[in-house]
């Protein structure tokens, strides 16, 4: 059986600027319009970049859970297995340096994912409670899940843009998505 993900078309037309984004912000704003760009087609209101040492985008993801009917198509999980596919690696080091930008702090799952992913530094927009408060389920998280990353070498910026970020949960739910 050939396993293949179905992701939007759009997701690959969208411009990212080629000589990298300039900020944390920057790369946080594009990961931002494209989980509001989700939204509008079925998916959740989650998007992640992973970018080069230059900040360049290599793969972006948006979560295609309820779409795709896959329970880890989380936008995290989407970016870094198309990062890892076009790098043909499944350890972003080997490749340099990498950053994950992603719209929300990450779940249970995908902190467990990160370490395994090679990348070196997190970027957050929202909080984990933030999209609890909403309704999601973030899972077995440990309160110093930050810790348990920086223990492993990767660095984490939270706060990156949240008041956006939270907008686009809260925006996600006042239009009737579905919560899982
Ligand atoms: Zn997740």
């Amino acid at each position: 059986m050939r396993f293949a993900l179905t992701l939007p078309e759009w997701l690959d037309a969208l411009d990212a600027p080629p000589q990298g984004f300039a900020s944390d912000e920057d790369a946080m704003r594009f990961a931002i319009d494209a989980a509001a760009r989700n939204i509008d087609d079925g998916g959740g209101p989650f998007g992640a970049l992973v970018l080069d040492a230059r900040n360049r985008l290599v793969a972006i993801g948006v979560n295609r859970v309820i779409a795709a009917h896959a329970s880890c198509l989380h936008a995290e999980m989407v970016a870094l297995l198309r990062a890892q596919q076009r790098l043909g690696t499944h350890d972003l080091a080997t490749c340099g340096p990498h950053t994950l930008v992603s719209t929300c702090a990450p779940c249970a799952m995908c902190l467990g994912a990160i370490p395994f992913s090679g990348v070196r530094t997190l970027v957050c927009g929202a909080d984990g409670a933030d999209a609890e408060a909403i309704g999601f389920d973030e899972g077995a998280k440990p309160p110093d899940w930050v810790a348990s990353l920086v223990e492993r070498g990767i660095e984490v910026r939270r706060d990156c843009l949240a008041d956006e970020a939270r907008a686009l949960l809260l925006r996600y739910r006042d239009t009737g998505g579905r919560i899982y």
